[in-house]
């Protein structure tokens, strides 16, 4: 995973520096270590808990070298990380697959559907986009500007329409044309909150209604950027709609990927998707042995 990277290198250079510069395992160590995992956008709590799960472990197995405590440190993260479920998107064979989007504006939400309905379509599956943020000036046409250059059908109403209705049309179109993948945009305007999270549920029972195991997922779009913020729009969101992954955008542009372990680690619910970049193709699964691998290699 080549653009966590700048994550790793920077998360790991700090850690091996720390444990190899090191003589013994004291209060400073800890401290030390603390610093560096909050300047890497772990978090307060998850930071705590790692370091206490650590020290437990370094009594309990009496170690004594600092060049010892990387492996521990790895698996501690790995257990923490691993009460989040499964990782990758769950998929309907030979049936409509509805995918909601939510997050607050500018975390990269119609990025991620353009990236995805070009991933999508790649692999041969017949795709439609619901321009359901009708708030945004701007959200619709940008939605279609991706749904030309990947060559998919978009959706739309005017703006300011009802989204509940545009998802409605949205699942109409993809159940006449026998779609494989509606992916469905909706507004992230966080100013009025409470009107925000009753039309993501008006969403919700449309879909529901309509496709009635649906939608299959709903993914929450983060701006990695954004830090500890990230995380506090993730525990709003999950208060209106039950939230089954994680999309972490930008993550090209921050050395602080230890959000994901907060995030796992805090909310439960996995990182599915990471983006990279602005281009359609910079967008990858996540892979949590891999960014382990990354982080301690
Ligand atoms: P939305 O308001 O949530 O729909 O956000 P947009 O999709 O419009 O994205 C906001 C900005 O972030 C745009 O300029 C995107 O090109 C940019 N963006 C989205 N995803 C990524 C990413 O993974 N990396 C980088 N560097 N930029 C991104």
């Amino acid at each position: 995973m080549t653009g966590l990277s700048k994550t790793s290198n920077n998360l790991v250079g700090a850690i091996n520096e720390l444990f190899t510069g090191r003589s013994k395992i004291d209060e400073e160590l800890y401290e030390e270590l603390e610093e560096i995992l909050i300047t890497a956008d772990v978090g307060v709590e998850t930071t705590m808990e790692l370091v206490e799960r650590l020290r437990t472990e370094v009594k309990q197995q009496k170690i004594k070298e600092p060049q010892h405590l990387q492996p521990i440190l790895s698996e501690i993260i790995a257990e923490m990380m691993d009460g989040a479920g499964e990782e990758g998107l769950r998929l309907k064979e030979n049936e409509l697959t509805v995918i909601l989007f939510v997050g607050v504006n500018g975390v990269g939400k119609t990025t991620t559907i353009g990236k995805l309905a070009h991933r999508f379509k790649n692999e041969g599956k017949k795709v439609v986009l619901a321009a359901g943020d009708t708030f945004r000036a701007g959200a619709i046409d940008q939605l279609e500007t991706w749904g030309q250059r990947v060559g998919v059908d978009v959706i739309k109403h005017q703006a300011g329409a009802d989204p509940a209705a545009v998802i409605y049309d949205g699942i109409q179109a993809a159940k006449s044309r026998s779609a494989d993948i509606l992916l469905c945009d909706t507004a992230g305007r966080l100013q009025n909150k409470v009107n925000l999270m009753e039309e993501l549920k008006k969403v919700f029972r449309v879909i529901r209604r309509e496709v009635p195991d649906g939608p299959h997922e709903v993914l929450l779009v983060l701006d990695a950027t954004t830090g500890q913020n990230a995380l506090l729009q993730a525990k709003q969101f999950g208060e209106a709609v039950d939230v089954s992954g994680i999309v972490l955008t930008k993550l090209d542009g921050t050395a602080k990927g230890g959000i994901v372990i907060a995030i796992s680690n805090e909310l439960k619910i996995p990182v599915k998707l990471v983006g990279l970049g602005e281009k359609a193709d910079d967008l990858q699964d996540f892979d949590k042995e891999q960014f382990l691998h990354a982080l301690f290699k």
